[in-house]
């Protein structure tokens, strides 16, 4: 017989003797938990987790880390990945923007999150470090469009690695990079938006 067979009234059951018997008098029809056939290798060895969160940072800004957080939780690793030359005019340099990031992963006190910058494919970066996730944050509709495109290029590239896509916090629905640039260059308070790291270098860049 099967090690596992269908039972529409019950799910997925295991015949594995004694363990299954406590579903067998049971009357209250279908489980919503199928019994698992591989109930014993579920408690034993943990695969450690490491996902790489990709994105040009310039600077990293309180949404940024709030994405990191988050993700920190559900990963053993996590690699923050400072793509050193993206398609955009920079403001920092990648010393600078992976010095930052560093400064704002001491200030949240982020035990399990490294930061390195890179160049080249993402996927063959994730690949290279043995990251089985990519992690994006996700603002408004307008981020999907654009993550959604990413996100099955990255899958094209390499199907083995999974993108983690991450809501950003209501907070920093409207917070972006550029738009932090902006505010710095026209003298606005950038409380709350960054760290005291990241506000004392966009006042070091617009002295206005
Ligand atoms: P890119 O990688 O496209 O150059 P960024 O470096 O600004 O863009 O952002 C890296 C990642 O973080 C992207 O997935 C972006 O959508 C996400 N992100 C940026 N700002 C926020 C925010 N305020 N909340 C949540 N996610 C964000």
């Amino acid at each position: 017989m099967d090690a596992n067979r269908w039972d529409p009234r019950r799910g997925l059951t295991a015949s594995r003797g004694k363990r299954d018997s406590m579903y067998e008098g049971d009357d209250l029809g279908p489980k919503a938990y199928p019994v698992r056939a591989n109930d014993g290798e579920a408690t034993s060895a943990h695969k450690r987790l490491m996902a790489v969160y990709p994105g040009s940072f310039d600077p990293v800004t309180r949404g940024h880390l709030d994405i990191a957080t988050r993700a920190a939780h559900l990963v053993d690793t996590l690699i923050v990945a400072v793509y050193a030359v993206p398609h955009k005019t920079l403001t920092f340099t990648t010393a600078e923007r992976v010095e930052l990031w560093r400064d704002a992963i001491r200030e949240a006190s982020l035990t399990n999150v490294e930061v390195e910058s890179y160049e080249g494919l993402t996927t063959e970066y994730a690949r290279s470090v043995g990251a089985q996730a990519i992690v994006r944050g996700l603002r408004a509709v307008s981020d999907f469009e654009v993550e959604f495109q990413q996100a099955l290029m990255y899958r094209n590239l390499a199907p083995e690695i999974e993108t983690l896509m991450i809501v950003t916090s209501l907070n920093h629905l409207f917070l972006s990079s550029s738009l932090l640039k902006e505010v710095a260059r026209l003298g606005g308070d950038l409380n709350g938006l960054v760290t005291s790291s990241v506000a004392s270098a966009l006042r070091a860049k617009f002295p206005g």
